[in-house]
C-alpha cells in the first residue's frame, strides 16, 4: 500500500504545519466577512460550513487550473469521498463502542463536498458523480478502500488505526498536492483540509489512548507525526 502514495520529503510537512500556524495568508483563516470555513468541535471533528466556504470561494479569482491541479481535484475528490465511506462503514461496525466514525464520516461528507464546489467552479467532471458508497473511478483509491474496510472490521483498534492512517495518507497526499498549486481557491481548501486532518488524527490517536494502545504512524515521518499529535485540537 505504501507504494501508492509518493512520500514527502522529512520535515517539509512541519514547514507546512509552520505555515498553517502562523496566520497571515495561510489560507485556513478568514476570508471575506464570513469567518472560517471549517467549523471544529471540542472533540475535533472538522467540518465546512458550506455557506461560509462559497463566499469565500466567491470573492477568490478564477486562476488557469495547470495539469497538475486539475489531476489532484480529481484524486482529492475521490480521496475525501474514501474517508467519509469508509468511516460511514466502520460506524455501522463500531457505532456502538465509540462514536468517532460516525461524527468524522459527517465532517468527511463536508470534505469531499468541498473539492467537488471546486470541480464545479472550474467545469471538471465530477469522478464520483452517482457512486454509491464504497465505489470509486480510481481503481488504487478502489482496492485502498477494499483492504481498509478488510482491516478495520477486525477490531475497534484495527478500526481506529484505519482512521489515523486515512488521515495520515490525507496529508502527504494534500501536501503533495500544495507544492504545485497556486490557485487560491485550491490553497484555501486544501489548507482547511489539511487542518481538518490534522484534527481527525488527533481524534482517532487520542481514541485508541483511551483504548490503551500508544498509535505510531504508519506512513508520515515521525517528528511530523509528533508536531501535530503535541498540540491540541486548531480551532
Ligand atoms: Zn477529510
Ligand atoms: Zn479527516
Amino acid at each position: 500500500m505504501k507504494t501508492l502514495y509518493k512520500s514527502i520529503p522529512v520535515g517539509l510537512l512541519t514547514v507546512f504545519l509552520l505555515a498553517a500556524c502562523g496566520g497571515g495568508g495561510s489560507g485556513d483563516g478568514p476570508v471575506g466577512n464570513g469567518g472560517p470555513p471549517l467549523v471544529v468541535d471540542a472533540a475535533g471533528v472538522s467540518t465546512f460550513d458550506s455557506t461560509v466556504l462559497g463566499a469565500s470561494l466567491t470573492a477568490l479569482p478564477k486562476q488557469t487550473l495547470s495539469a497538475a491541479e486539475q489531476e489532484s481535484l480529481i484524486f482529492m475528490r475521490e480521496e475525501e469521498k474514501l474517508a467519509h465511506d469508509i468511516y460511514a462503514g466502520l460506524d455501522v461496525r463500531w457505532g456502538v463502542n465509540t462514536r468517532v466514525f460516525g461524527n468524522i464520516a459527517r465532517s468527511e461528507s463536508t470534505h469531499t463536498e468541498a473539492v467537488r464546489e471546486l470541480l464545479l467552479r472550474y467545469a471538471l467532471p465530477d469522478p464520483a458523480n452517482a457512486l454509491a458508497t464504497g465505489l470509486f473511478q480510481n481503481t488504487l483509491l478502489q482496492g485502498l478502500y477494499t483492504q481498509l474496510m478488510v482491516t478495520g472490521n477486525v477490531s475497534l483498534v484495527d478500526a481506529l488505526k484505519v482512521g489515523a492512517a486515512i488521515e495520515e495518507i490525507d496529508m502527504i497526499d494534500l501536501n503533495q498536492a500544495l507544492l504545485v498549486m497556486d490557485n487560491q481557491d485550491i490553497v484555501l481548501v486544501y489548507q482547511n483540509l489539511l487542518k481538518g486532518s490534522r484534527n481527525h488524527l488527533r481524534s482517532f490517536v487520542s481514541t485508541l489512548a483511551n483504548q490503551g494502545v500508544t498509535y505510531a504512524p504508519q506512513y508520515m515521518a515521525s517528528a511530523d507525526y509528533q508536531a501535530i499529535v503535541s498540540l491540541p485540537v486548531e480551532h
